[in-house]
């Protein structure tokens, strides 16, 4: 979904496609409201020019912000791969929870910080020289003031996982020393700022009759879905932490063979055994995975006649994994190809059978019965 476009301190910087439509709705609205409001009697180039300027800084001012926030968490040593610029600004793909409150908190914190000072130096220069600048250099320059100071303030609300709710996530984990607990709270307080923002939203939309408060109803859905994400994946991560697959799978897998009828399927496994799913072998080759989905799919006449073979998942389309990969890998790997069992692999030859809901059960009960702490 995104494209490469360079490599700063051997952190990719990435652009996700929503950008470009983005980047022109903002040239768009800015070279036909904010501009020709501001500096009157200009020819449409300068303000599609200043427009198209101003939106380039904008993201600038974004990628500054993150790399701020990647700068701190390498110097505290996470691991940072990739900053995505996308069209509520910027992600900076960190892949690790940070190990401790204090991390936390100054990782989260530099980036307003660092547009704070940037919008207000800014501002400064515009309100010292601005008047004796060109107009072109003047507009561009109080515009990334602007910018920037919002920045900031936005990224301050405190909405996990926003900066300002990662601030406040590290000032109650700091307090109870529980991360997935502090997540919740952080994650709760985003639900009720999410709520406000929707009804400020559409009491404005009611109102004054314009759709300018569709705005507050997006930011406020985005907040909401982010913090929803946020929290799964620090469960996710804190429960799993760095356990296998071998540590999870089922080791005594039950197999198919290819020329099974769907019908004997159905009579001598499926209706016998708990299993939503097989793997297919073929000379001790794991050569597909049926699953009771495929099996749903085949018409009731043609199930004597069809076999295991007609519909399976092949092996071109197979996804496997190791027993030394992690849990939470495998987890990602069955969320990004929609399904719900991975035959796990060594050396060519199946060892075992892992599926979402054994993976679920780890989560739960790690999370219900040995609260991870910090210190
Ligand atoms: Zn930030």
């Amino acid at each position: 979904m995104s494209i490469k476009i360079g490599t700063i301190q051997g952190i990719n910087i990435k652009l996700n496609y929503s950008w470009f439509i983005i980047f022109v709705l903002i040239t768009w609205s800015l070279a036909n409201g904010y501009l020709p409001s501001q500096y009157p009697d200009k020819s449409s180039n300068f303000y599609w020019f200043i427009g198209g300027a101003s939106a380039l800084l904008l993201y600038i001012s974004i990628l500054i912000h993150e790399l701020a926030h990647s700068t701190i968490a390498i110097k505290r040593g996470l691991d940072i791969k990739n900053i995505t610029l996308h069209f509520f600004g910027g992600v900076s793909q960190i892949n690790e929870e940070s190990s401790d409150p204090k991390t936390e908190a100054y990782m989260a914190a530099v980036g307003p910080l660092t547009s704070i000072v940037i919008g207000g130096i800014l501002l400064l220069i515009d309100y010292i020289i601005g008047a004796n600048l060109p107009d072109t250099v003047e507009a561009v320059l109080r515009y990334g003031g602007y910018v920037n100071v919002g920045l900031a303030f936005f990224n301050m609300i405190p909405a996990f996982p926003m900066d300002g709710g990662r601030v406040l996530r590290a000032i109650i984990w700091n307090r109870n020393k529980n991360l997935i607990k502090s997540t919740r709270i952080a994650s709760n307080v985003s639900n009720v700022i999410s709520i406000i923002f929707m009804l400020l939203g559409f009491y404005s939309m009611f109102t004054f009759g314009t759709l300018d408060g569709l705005w507050l109803v997006f930011i406020g859905l985005f907040i909401n879905s982010a913090s929803k994400m946020g929290l799964s994946q620090t469960i996710i991560s804190e429960a799993l932490g760095e356990k296998t697959v071998s540590s999870i799978m089922t080791r005594d897998v039950k197999t198919v063979k290819p020329d099974l009828s769907i019908q004997e399927l159905i009579e001598e496994w499926f209706s016998v055994y708990k299993h939503q799913g097989y793997p297919v072998m073929e000379n001790d080759n794991v050569i597909g995975i049926i699953t009771i989905e495929d099996v749903r799919n085949v018409d009731k006449n043609n199930r004597g006649s069809i076999t295991v073979r007609d519909v399976m998942r092949s092996q071109e389309e197979l996804v496997t994994v190791s027993p030394d990969d992690k849990a939470s890998d495998a987890l990602m790997k069955m969320a990004s190809n929609n399904v719900g069992r991975l035959p796990v692999i060594e050396n060519g030859r199946l060892v075992g059978i892992i599926t979402r809901s054994d993976i679920n059960k780890t989560i739960q009960l790690s999370t219900e019965f040995a609260p991870t702490t910090h210190n």
